[in-house]
């Protein structure tokens, strides 16, 4: 058996071994193949992985905050998540805030301020 000889893995590629096929629960429809984005541990990914090696995964933690699942399938389903609070930043002992975009190009989640910035910036 595998017991948890890859628990600690560096590396994202070898986790799909150890989920396990009754307890996917399925997330939303994976955006770059007809595969099912399922929680994958660590992060989020595609259920089908081992099959057409899709490169989908979203991290479970971003800048310090943890996603919820609620959030991933929205941007699943709508490829933006609701207002995300508290962010950390790198530098600085200070959070942000932001929404998680799913980015179709570089294929990945990115953070977006797009309609958070309108509603404090309103110079008018
Ligand atoms: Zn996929």
């Amino acid at each position: 058996m595998f017991e948890k000889v890859l628990e600690e893995s560096h590396s994202w590629d070898f986790l799909p071994l150890l989920s396990n096929n009754k307890e996917k629960i399925a997330i939303g429809h994976c955006k770059l193949c007809s595969g099912i984005v399922i929680d994958k541990g660590k992060f989020y990914g595609c259920d089908q992985y081992l099959i057409t090696n899709c490169s989908l995964s979203i991290p479970k933690k971003i800048a310090g905050r943890d996603i919820s699942s609620v959030q991933i399938k929205k941007i699943l389903e709508t490829g933006t998540s609701s207002l995300i609070r508290g962010f950390k930043k790198s530098q600085k002992n200070d959070t942000f805030d932001a929404f998680l975009t799913w980015d179709n190009i570089e294929e990945k989640v990115k953070f977006s301020f797009e309609g958070y910035d309108r509603k404090l910036n309103s110079k008018k």
